[in-house]
């Protein structure tokens, strides 16, 4: 019902105002509704009997302009949480401007909700996040399809050597070695879809990202320098380094950095230099963000073949790898680069001007859910 004030308006105006799904209200020159449409009366929680005669201000929030104010022709709509009449608050854009000409002094002021925006944002998120997993679940059926093959026929040829008791030991390694391969790809496979959906929560605690970072060396140094001679460099910035982050799943980006580095040396070996420093927006392309204030960078750089300028775009997809052999998993990148967006960081690789490649990841120093006061 749209009533009073609006009843002098043309027929049309008054069924147009009716059926709007924005809300409509008519306030009198002491600020008093004098009409209002259905739609109003529903964003503001109200049934529209009671709200005729209502005083704006028992409705209006206490930082937006008085109606009188908003209304002056150069302003534009604002945008403000209005208090429900039963006390619940929502967001609600609103905007005033003189009443009907029948009304000298009045105000007709409009109300947009934007509960249901919000809730279209809500599920387009959660739509996005299906289309991921549906992505990544392919791509698992699709690379799980490969070891299981290889298992089940090497299981066959097995038993049929077996059955003809034509089964030489050295044949019997062989297959055992084998099905071993394509379980542990299996493995590696299902510990992608393990760290993706099982349990998302950060272990955050405040740590030393240089003690992550020399920790990381320790653990897979000896391992790289028994392979070839290769040289770890370590360039680690003094203060200030404290990082809140998860320990553990940050130092699991930095093994997978250096192992995908170590991999990256020709086999007569090379070097592997680790940077830390604060980071200063003026030293890397993209540009530094509002966000980017306080983080700190860490690099991995190599003496590599560097990345082939038609792999570097997937370098950091599920499953992407150009290593020989079934040696690679393709999944060190991607964990990584998942790892490092929990932390709300961001992870990127460029080909040195000289040799190799750099791996460069930037951390928040703070979480935003921790410094929440
Ligand atoms: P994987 O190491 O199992 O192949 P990753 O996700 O860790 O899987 O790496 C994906 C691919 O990115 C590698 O196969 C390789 O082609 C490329 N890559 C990663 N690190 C480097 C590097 N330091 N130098 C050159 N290429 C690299």
């Amino acid at each position: 019902m749209v009533e009073s004030y609006l009843n002098g308006a043309s027929q049309f105006t008054n069924h147009l105002l009716k059926s709007m799904i924005d809300g409509f209200l008519v306030l009198d020159q002491e600020g008093l509704v004098t009409s209002a449409n259905q739609a109003a009366a529903a964003i503001l929680g109200s049934d529209l009997e009671a709200l005729i005669g209502q005083h704006y201000s028992s409705f209006w929030p206490v930082e937006l302009p008085s109606p009188d104010d908003m209304a002056r022709p150069d302003d534009s709509p604002r945008q403000s949480t209005v208090t429900h009449f039963r006390d619940i608050p929502f967001t609600v854009t609103v905007s005033a401007g003189p009443g009907p000409s029948e009304a000298p002094g009045s105000w007709l002021v409009s109300m947009t909700g934007l509960a249901d925006i919000e809730r279209l944002k809500d599920s387009l998120a959660h739509t996005q996040k299906l289309a991921t997993i549906g992505t990544l679940a392919a791509s698992v059926a699709h690379e799980l399809n490969t070891p299981i093959n290889i298992i089940t026929t090497t299981c066959g040829s097995l038993l049929h050597d077996l059955d003809g008791n034509n089964l030489g030991s050295e044949q019997l390694r062989h297959y055992i070695e084998m099905v071993e391969r394509s379980a542990w790809r299996c493995a590696q496979i299902v510990t992608v879809l393990g760290n993706y959906t099982v349990d998302d929560t950060l272990q955050m605690t405040v740590t030393d990202l240089n003690m992550i970072i020399e920790e990381s060396v320790a653990l897979v140094g000896h391992q790289f320098r028994a392979e070839a001679p290769v040289e770890v460099e370590l360039e680690l910035c003094q203060e200030p380094r404290s990082i809140v982050c998860d320990h553990n799943r940050i130092t699991q980006v930095v093994i997978n950095l250096l192992a995908n580095a170590r991999d990256a040396l020709p086999p007569t070996g090379g070097s592997i230099r680790i940077r830390s420093w604060p980071f200063d927006g003026s030293q890397i392309e993209p540009a530094q963000t509002e966000a980017e204030a306080n983080l700190l960078a860490f690099s991995v750089s190599d003496t590599g073949d560097g990345i082939a300028a038609d792999v570097i775009d997937h370098i950091f997809d599920p499953f992407f790898t150009t290593k020989p052999g079934g040696s690679g998993s393709g999944l060190g990148l991607y964990v990584a680069k998942r790892i490092v967006s929990q932390h709300r960081g961001r992870i990127w690789a460029a080909n040195n001007a000289d040799i190799g490649a750099t791996f460069t990841v930037l951390l928040p120093q703070q979480q935003p859910a921790l410094t929440r006061e």
